[in-house]
């Protein structure tokens, strides 16, 4: 039986759970009726399996939602408090960020974007990346964002697959103190691509730059633009957005979202999860470069005229309570990062965190990996002081918005650490084994969605086959998410990782994400990895790579016959790691989520192939750091 937490809001709304499993359909329909529409819609959903048109008929924009709507209300409130890396800082109010986007937006005009058109976008953390987003929206051009850690070579794939007219950078960014050219990598993109029109240069870090006949300085084309820009009425399910998945199991899939369906979508789950009030401060820690970012720095608080923090630099820069100081400073109430990022935090110690005044802190977020429990109940006790509640989120690019949460601003259930509770409301949720039949309570099986729901991609971009392979062959009528999970006796969905990263051992099937908490469960590690290799008598067998707190001072061999027996304890002999690995660092995606492929090609003394398929959703320099880490501490047998 698992720890439970009774810890809530005070909130509890019955009517809303039993009006979606009644009819999702018309439940829907009346979330979306919160939004502002020019033109209402005349059929809520048309679903071609595996096609969802949401809210047929209507006419809507998203940067109209965003902004002009609170134009009334909250001009004055700030929507952006931002915090530069160097500690320097700007707040943006709602009326700021309406002008500016609405000039941005005349900008884009005057290069010749029409609607339809796409652009990409690659940006650091800075107030000029949202306002990209929201002046394409503006004008029905489709940005596809791309996170600025990535190579060239990557970019260029990006801007190719999307036919991108226009190309948004800077002259730099901050990241950890030095500065990323990343107007050379957008010109070494580019060299090929004669369909990029023009290139648009803010100038943030103020370094030397090549202008070439297509460049354009944001301000000079801002300082020309008209200060009122009328919303294009869109239809709802005109293209908003193309978005790179994270290419943790492989290459990226181009994501498309919709406009109708994913903001009522992304409006409902922000007010249910994060209970939002006007008085809140919202912090979400996610680079805008990911969909974390797209739905919950971008659209969603925006759409509810929110005040949230945004950072520009790396989070434990110039070190690792960077996070707790940007709570202190801007009184935080909403904090959403992920569990690779709690567990570095963690391995530095409490005194960190429990040096700042954190009390603002009335609810926390994770997103993007499983959170292990010892790691929740870290959250739980050491920043949120026991008195807030977790909500782990479960969602991906192509959901668009959560799937799975606690949902504190509209009920409170009892939370049990590392699990995700239930589906939200209207969402149908089903753990299935292979031949799609529903797996009985406690049996681990795959994650599918039975129904459609209105944050669904439209499809992958240009790639409508692809799109019915990845997501709708493995069973014919439901989506297939690719994750695996467990339903408790209660109904909660316990998250175990990829499916694709299982083990297979004597013919048992065991989660990565399992074995990791259980590795991680030790006092004395920080953070866990695992991977099979093959091995002709079972099938696979068992590698771990561990990551020990600053605080460990046990000797290696204590602490692996330690580990190995919280693994035999807790899950079974079959699980023992064969070998354990102390590393420092694990090689991770830009994303956070590690990389269990390269660690396994490494363990298995593989090639580790091609470095374009590695350089897909990591940061090339990083991934190879790690690895040569790795493989130095594999070569001193430090087990
Ligand atoms: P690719 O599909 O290209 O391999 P990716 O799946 O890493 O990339 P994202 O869409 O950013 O790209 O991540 C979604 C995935 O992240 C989910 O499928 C799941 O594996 C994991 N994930 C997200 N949130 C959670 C969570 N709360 N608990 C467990 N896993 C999560
Ligand atoms: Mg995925």
């Amino acid at each position: 039986m698992a720890d439970e937490y009774n810890i809530g809001l005070g909130n509890d709304d019955l009517e809303t759970r039993k009006k979606a499993e009644f009819d999702f359909t018309s439940f829907w329909n009346d979330q979306a009726k919160q939004l502002s529409w020019f033109r209402p819609w005349t059929s809520t959903l048309d679903w071609k399996q595996p096609f969802a048109q949401w809210f047929v008929g209507g006419l809507i924009n998203a940067s109209y939602n965003a902004l002009d709507i609170h134009q009334q209300t909250k001009a004055t409130k700030p929507a952006i408090l931002w915090e530069g890396e160097n500690g320097e800082s700007k707040v943006l109010t709602y009326k700021d960020l309406w002008i500016q986007v609405q000039k941005f937006a005349n900008a884009l005009k005057s290069l010749g974007v029409q609607k339809g058109d796409r652009i990409t976008i690659y940006l650091p953390m800075v107030p000029e990346l949202p306002i990209s987003m929201l002046a394409c929206s503006r004008i029905g051009a489709t940005h596809t964002v791309v996170f600025s850690g990535f190579s060239s070579s990557s970019l260029k794939d990006r801007i190719d697959d999307s036919k991108s007219k226009i190309v948004i950078t800077a002259d730099g960014g901050y990241r950890r103190g030095s500065v990323v050219k990343l107007k050379e990598v957008v010109d070494d993109a580019i060299k090929d691509l004669d369909f990029v029109q023009n290139v648009i240069v803010l100038e943030r870090t103020k370094n030397k730059i090549q202008l070439n006949s297509r460049d354009k300085l944001w301000n000079d084309l801002i300082s020309e633009s008209s200060e009122e820009c009328e919303p294009e009425k869109l239809d709802s399910n005109h293209p908003l957005y193309i978005l790179y998945t994270s290419g943790t199991t492989g290459k990226p899939k181009g994501v498309l979202h919709g406009t109708g369906g994913y903001l009522t979508h992304l409006h409902s789950t922000y007010k249910w999860a994060f209970d939002i009030k006007d008085s809140d401060i919202f912090f979400c820690t996610a680079d805008i470069g990911w969909v974390t970012g797209h739905s919950y720095v971008v659209y969603g608080p925006l759409l509810h005229g929110a005040t949230e923090v945004m950072y520009e630099g790396a989070p434990d820069f110039p070190d690792v309570s960077r996070m707790w100081d940007i709570i202190q400073k801007y009184k935080v109430t909403i904090f959403y990062t992920t569990p690779t990022a709690l567990r570095m935090f963690m391995k530095y110690g409490d005194d960190l965190p429990n040096s700042f005044d954190l009390s603002t802190l009335r609810l926390l977020g994770t997103v993007g990996e499983p959170i292990n429990p010892e790691v929740w109940k870290w959250y739980f006790k050491i920043i949120g002081k026991e008195k807030c509640p977790i909500i782990d989120t479960w969602w991906q690019t192509e959901t668009g918005g959560m799937m799975i949460s606690p949902l504190p601003g509209l009920e409170t259930i009892p939370l049990k650490p590392g699990s995700a509770t239930r589906p939200i409301p209207g969402v149908s949720i089903s753990v299935v084994d292979e031949k799609g039949n529903d797996v009985a309570a406690n049996t681990k099986g795959y994650l599918v969605i039975r129904k459609p729901w209105p944050g669904m991609l439209l499809t992958l971009w240009n790639d409508d086959e692809k799109y019915k392979n990845v997501y709708w062959s493995k069973y014919p009528n439901c989506y297939y998410s690719g994750d695996y999970a467990i339903k408790d006796e209660d109904g909660y969905l316990w998250l175990l990782g990829r499916a694709d990263d299982v083990l297979k051992v004597a013919g048992h099937r065991i989660g990565t994400a399992e074995l990791e908490s259980s590795i991680v469960s030790h006092e004395d590690i920080a953070e866990s990895a695992v991977c099979g290799v093959p091995d002709e008598i079972k099938g696979e067998k068992i590698i771990a790579f561990a990551v020990r707190k600053e605080s460990s001072t046990k000797d290696i061999p204590t602490l692996r016959d330690e580990i190995i027996q919280k693994v035999r304890s807790g899950i079974g002999p079959i699980a023992t790691p064969e070998q354990i690995y102390f590393v420092s660092k694990l090689p991770k995606t830009r994303s956070g989520k590690i990389m269990r492929r390269l660690l396994k090609a490494i363990a298995s003394n593989e090639k580790i192939g091609d470095i374009s398929t590695l350089e897909d959703g990591a940061a090339v320099s990083e991934v190879q750091s790690a690895f040569e880490e790795l493989k130095k501490s594999i070569k001193k047998k430090q087990f």
